[in-house]
Order: C-alpha cells, then structure tokens, then sequence
C-alpha cells in the first residue's frame, strides 16, 4: 500500500477529511487536480456548527485572523435570523472566506505531515477486498478512498451511485469583480451575504458583497444558461444593475451556478466514501454547502481513522452514512423550501410574508436559527445522546479544549463513572468536573466530533464505549 487513504479532492471537505486522518496518525495522501489553491470566492461563512467543530481542533484562531467581519445571525430565505437565541459561543456567521478555509486546513494538513499532491487528476479506480487501486499519472494503492472531488464527482460517478434530485431550471452568475468609486462608493465591512442588492422589475437581481482584500468583491447575479459567463456579459449586467454608481475594473474569475439540488444515494460503497459537493449539491442559500461538507469531514475522519488502527470494528465506518445521509437530505430540503419561499410569482410573495410574519415569532426563529447553524443536528439516542456537546467552561478553560488530540472525552461530575476510561486513555481524555451543561446528567461520553453518545445516569457505559471506542 502506498498510503491508508486517498482523499480526492483539496476543497475544504477533502482537507478536513484528511486533517482528521492525519491528527490520528493515519497516513493520507491528498490528490487534487488543481495546480494551486483556486482563491475563488464562493464560500464567505461559518455556520455557528462549524466554528465550534474547528475550534474542538484548534482550527478557529487562524481562521478568525483573517475573518472578513461578521453577521449576527442567518437569514432562511433572505429572512433575517436572530441567532442570539442559540446556545453557542459562536451566535453568529464568521466571515472566512472559503479560499482560507482551505488554507488552513492545508497548513494544518502539512504540519501534520501530510502527502498533498496537485496537478494530480484521478481518471479511474478499482476496489478489491484489501484495498482500492487508483489511476492518474500515476497508480497508487490505499486502504480507503474518500471521493470529495465536488458536484461532478469522478469518484461518485465511476462507484456508479445514482444522483438524484432535481434539475437545474435556474442559473446565476458569481464573479470576482475589481470595483472603485462611481458616484458612490462600493461598501465596506462585510454585513450580509447580498450587500448593495439590487432588484429589477423583471424580478432579477444582484448584490455586491467585499471579500477582505480592499477593492475585490464578490459579484452575483441572477441569470445566465448552463455556458460560462463571459467578461463581456459580467459587464454589462454590472452596467445594469448598478450604472455608473460603481466602477468596475476588473474580473478575475467568473462562474455559474444553478439550483439543481441532489444527493447521492448512497455515502459508502465498501472501500469508497463520499462527502461535501460530491455527496450533495444544491443552491447556496443560507451558507450551507461548504459547511455541510466540513461537517461531513469531521463526521467521518475519527471513524475512518478509528476503524483502519483497529481501535473500532467496521460497522462504526456504516454510521457515516445513516447519521449524514439524513442531514443533507434536510439541507437540499430547506433549500428547496427557500427557494419557493423566493420564488417570482404572486404566491410566492404571499409566501414570503407569511413566512416573514412567522419568523419573528421566538420559537420559529429558534428552530429555523438552530437547522440553518447546524446547531440542532441530533443524530439520535435517548436525552442528550445524539446532539452535540454545548461548550462550557472547565475552571479557566473550556470543555473544546480537551478535544485538540482527535481523541473522544468524558466528563464526569463523579469519580465512579470514570472508572472505565483507563483502558482506553488512548483514546478517550476523561476529566472529573464541577458541573455539566445540563441539570440531572452526572457524565458524558462523548465522541472526537463532538456528539454526545453516552450520559449517566442511564444504560451502562460498555457498550456505547465498545460501539464508538472499540474493545478496551
Ligand atoms: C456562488 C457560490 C456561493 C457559495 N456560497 C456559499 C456560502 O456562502 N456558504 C457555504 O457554506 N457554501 C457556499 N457555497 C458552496 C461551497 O462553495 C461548496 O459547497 C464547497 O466548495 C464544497 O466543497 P468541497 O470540498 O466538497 O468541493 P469543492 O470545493 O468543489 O472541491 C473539490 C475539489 O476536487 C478537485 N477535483 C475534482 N475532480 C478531481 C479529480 N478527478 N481528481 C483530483 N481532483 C479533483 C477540484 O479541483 C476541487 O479542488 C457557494 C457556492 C457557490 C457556487
């Protein structure tokens, strides 16, 4: 074997995979056919979920050095969302861009002494019973393969796993665009995902939003076919929409995406797994796409990682898909919901309203805050098993911090659960605690991304330890 995991693709889902995989001392090597980092401004966004997913790592110091700015909240449907309701340390979207977001990854990747290799196209691949062969410029052999190669996925095709879902009957335009002053000045400060909107009767629109460097923006607009924009017409729908208000200088790069919305049926077939784009495609309302991927990478990394040492049976790898599967099948679903509640038509502004009028109730905006943040994600248990441990303060620290290692951790506000953590000390941090984030929970066992899989009092610790841990 040349490697135990080939992950296939450098976005933010492949280098959060393989990041997961080498903080467990797995070997990984990143293919990508990229010769160097897009740059492209797509992504600009941390949901609340995946700030507090690349803190349990470390990961959110660096990205908050760079942050673009902030918004105190979502928005479901251009809707605004009041996230302050959210029990989080997070209550807001981090404005990173998502060209920084892999490079974090990357450097982390690279400190933790990963393979990364670019100019690197997979063309094929075949999988055995020990391992999965791959073809390109040249032939490497792993133990695993994780396609994260985005929505035109080679790897999902060649698996042969179908991609259902709707077709693209819309598209728009994203471009990088150079602005300088016209009769106004472009805005400042990033404070929503369409800032300087502007909507034509036709019930076209556009918004120009900074992304960090002064002077660059990102530039959408609705509109175009299935081709590649060209500069010619970036520029006269920059003309359109905004006159001579802005200047515009230049377009570095210019893209179209649609509101074709589909999912993979499947996330594993034997040796080969799929996450981020590659799994789920869907219209970038709300700032979900990159998130959702991250979150999928840190969902599967510790498994893949746990069950190639041996510390965790195989069945562990099959939760991947039962517990993510369910969670981008929701996200295509708001979406879509989305997507109608924006739609052009007289019903859809009754829509609109109404659902406006709803979301400013506490309780509708809680729910919708908590699905868009990926704060609610409950992978199912009894009580608190299934969701996500809240971060809280352990003396001068925080309860994040035991999870840098990749390792799991339990916390107890009595010695006597923590009488089994010993033979496991190699995977699972245990500390004794004051008090835990909820009344009437003694301990919790909780796995390296954050979910919660075992409290007391309740059913004995053994088998939810033997089920995500493996045999002591
Ligand atoms: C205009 C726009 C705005 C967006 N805004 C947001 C937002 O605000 N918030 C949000 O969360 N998401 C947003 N998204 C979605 C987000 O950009 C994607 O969900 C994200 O890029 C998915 O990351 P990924 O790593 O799964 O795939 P990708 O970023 O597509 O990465 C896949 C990588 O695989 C490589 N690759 C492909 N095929 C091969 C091959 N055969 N061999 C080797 N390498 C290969 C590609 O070169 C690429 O680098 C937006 C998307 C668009 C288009």
């Amino acid at each position: 074997m040349d490697t135990d995991v080939i992950v296939v693709g450098a976005g933010s889902t492949g280098l959060a995979v393989a990041t997961e995989l080498a903080l467990a001392g797995v070997r990984a090597i990143v293919l990508e056919a990229l010769t160097v980092r897009s740059g492209q401004s797509k992504a600009m966004n941390l949901q609340p979920r995946t700030a507090e997913l690349l803190d349990l790592r470390g990961l959110l110091a660096d990205a908050g050095e760079q942050a673009i700015g902030r918004i105190d909240g979502g928005h479901f449907a251009g809707i605004s969302l009041d996230y302050s309701a959210l029990d989080t340390r997070y209550p807001y979207q981090a404005g990173v861009l998502q060209a920084r977001v892999e490079e974090i990854l990357e450097n982390r990747f690279a400190e933790l002494g990963g393979d990364m290799r670019r100019d690197w196209r997979l063309t094929g691949f075949e999988q055995d019973d020990e391992g999965v062969t791959v073809q390109g410029p040249e032939t490497l052999r792993a133990r695993c393969l994780v396609g994260c190669d985005g929505g035109r996925s080679t790897v999902r095709k060649l698996l042969g796993v179908d991609f259902p879902g709707t077709e693209a009957t819309r598209w728009n335009t994203v471009a990088d665009v150079v602005l300088g002053a016209g009769t106004a000045q472009p805005p400042t400060g990033w404070t929503s995902m369409g800032q300087a909107r502007r909507r034509r009767p036709d019930g076209t629109f556009a918004s120009v939003v900074p992304i960090g460097r002064p002077g660059l923006y990102r530039f959408v607009y609705s509109g175009g076919e299935a081709d590649e924009p060209t500069s010619a017409e970036v520029a006269d729908r920059f003309r359109l929409f905004y006159g001579d208000e802005y200047t515009l200088l230049d377009i570095p790069y210019a893209s179209r995406f649609s509101n074709a919305a589909r999912q993979a049926e499947k996330y594993r077939v034997g040796r080969v797994f799929l996450a981020g784009d590659a799994a789920h495609i869907h219209l970038p309302v709300g700032g979900q796409g990159l998130n959702t991927g991250v979150q999928d990478a840190f969902n599967l990394g510790w498994k893949l990682a746990a069950a190639l040492t041996g510390r965790a049976p195989d069945a562990l790898l099959d939760t991947y898909e039962t517990e993510r599967h369910p969670v981008g099948a929701r996200v295509l679903a708001n979406v879509l919901a989305q997507s109608a509640v924006r739609g052009p038509d007289p019903g859809h502004s009754a829509l609109h309203d109404i659902v406006t009028t709803l979301l400013a109730a506490p309780d509708a905006n809680r729910v919708a805050a908590g699905m868009i943040s990926g704060l609610d994600i409950d992978y199912g248990g009894p009580g608190h098993v299934g969701t996500r441990l809240p971060d809280f303060q352990i003396g001068k620290g925080w309860a994040s911090e035991l999870f840098r290692a990749g390792r799991g951790v339990l916390l107890a506000t009595d010695e006597k659960h923590l009488a089994l953590a010993p033979p496991y000390r190699d995977r699972i941090a245990s500390t004794l605690v004051d008090a835990l984030p909820w009344k009437n929970v003694e301990a919790v066992l909780v796995r390296p991304d954050g979910y919660v899989c075992w409290t007391a009092p309740g059913e004995d610790v053994t088998g939810p330890l033997r089920t995500w841990f493996g045999a002591a």
